[in-house]
């Protein structure tokens, strides 16, 4: 039984969970760029710390095969092992060997090593504070999704209540208006039904009073994973890892190391849709990521958007915002497996 992991590039893959324990329990920070070319000052304080910090990521996340002198120079190794880590963790195009601060790479530096959480989640108030103050924005969402549903299936009387808007909602993000009468009712049932499902996954009993999330207690270091359909799955244990298979775990690094709390709420409503799964046993998968508007969702037919996670979580995002315009955290990208 392997997980659904929300990788730090945000795309999900079936993988194993990793575990490690974090070796660092500070976020990282330097004051100006290190490495090379023009936009480089390289402080010896800075290029120690950012020797320091690859020194413990794993080779298998592009951190350096041999560990680095650290003396605060930023000589040949160093410049090295910096292009080495961007390449691995951004590929060529995100490789300029030079690492500036509050950028993406000190940001993922910072979602590989950082954790403030110790391993039993219940014992950390800030961290269940987070979640408890995403759990409302997701709450908000699924309640305006339900409201949404429902007032599309109302009946017509001679004034609109926003009925007309409820449907037209419903069919950007599930391409609805593509089919028949018939099924578009019974497709309408089933979103109503993953909705449902959805908000019983909020008052499901956890450690933190915060329905079926939980933080990672397993020190994966990426942004967050779950089981397929694991919300059916009772009290069963992983086998190996032995924690529960119907929780959602939230990474105790990368999900935590992200500030804006509708992003997180975002990432904790697409994982709800693998977690639940579709009316009859289905399971919602990623066959494309992004906003309704992007070209990796609109080639995707209604049978597809039913079964796609993102088109859920834009969907309870445009419901309770009432904005239909792509926020600025949904990214497109295609999906592959
Ligand atoms: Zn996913």
């Amino acid at each position: 039984m392997k997980p659904i992991v929300m990788e730090n590039d945000h795309i999900c893959r079936r993988d194993n969970v990793l575990g490690s324990l974090p070796p660092s329990d500070q976020m990282i920070s330097i004051d100006l760029p290190v490495g090379s070319g023009f936009k480089a000052k390289n402080l010896e304080t800075d290029v120690r710390t950012i020797q320091k910090a690859l020194n413990q990521i794993k080779p298998l996340h592009g951190g350096p095969t041999v560990p680095l002198v650290v003396d605060g120079k930023c000589g040949p190794k160093t410049n090295t092992a910096i292009w080495n880590f961007q390449f691995k963790q951004f590929k060529a195009k995100g490789a300029d060997g030079v690492i500036e601060p509050g950028k993406q790479t000190i940001q993922r530096i910072n979602q590989l090593l950082f954790s403030s959480a110790p391993v039993d989640p219940g014992a950390n108030e800030e961290i269940r504070a987070r979640v408890v103050k995403h759990m409302n924005l997701v709450a908000k969402s699924v309640h305006a999704a339900q409201a949404n549903v429902l007032l599309a299936n109302s009946p017509s009387g001679a004034i609109d209540l926003g009925k007309g808007a409820a449907n037209s909602r419903l069919d950007r993000h599930f391409a609805l208006g593509s089919l028949a009468a018939g099924a578009r009712e019974q497709a309408i049932r089933n979103i109503h039904g993953v909705f449902t499902m959805f908000s019983n996954v909020l008052l499901m009993p956890g450690a933190m009073g915060t329905g079926a999330f939980e933080a990672d207690p397993t020190g994966d270091p990426r942004i967050a994973f779950t089981f397929g359909n694991g919300f059916f799955f009772g009290d069963v244990k992983h086998p190996e890892k032995n924690i529960a298979l119907n929780r959602i775990y939230l990474g105790r690094r990368a999900f935590f190391a992200i500030n804006d709390s509708e992003f997180c709420a975002f990432i904790m409503l697409h994982e709800m849709a693998h977690f639940v799964g579709f009316p009859g046993g289905g399971f919602i998968d990623d066959h494309g990521r992004g906003w309704f508007t992007d070209d990796t969702i609109t080639r995707l037919p209604a049978g597809k958007r039913l079964l796609n996670a993102d088109s859920y979580a834009t969907f309870a995002v445009e419901c309770r915002t009432g904005n239909s315009s792509k926020p600025h955290y949904v990214k497109a990208a295609n999906t592959s497996r």
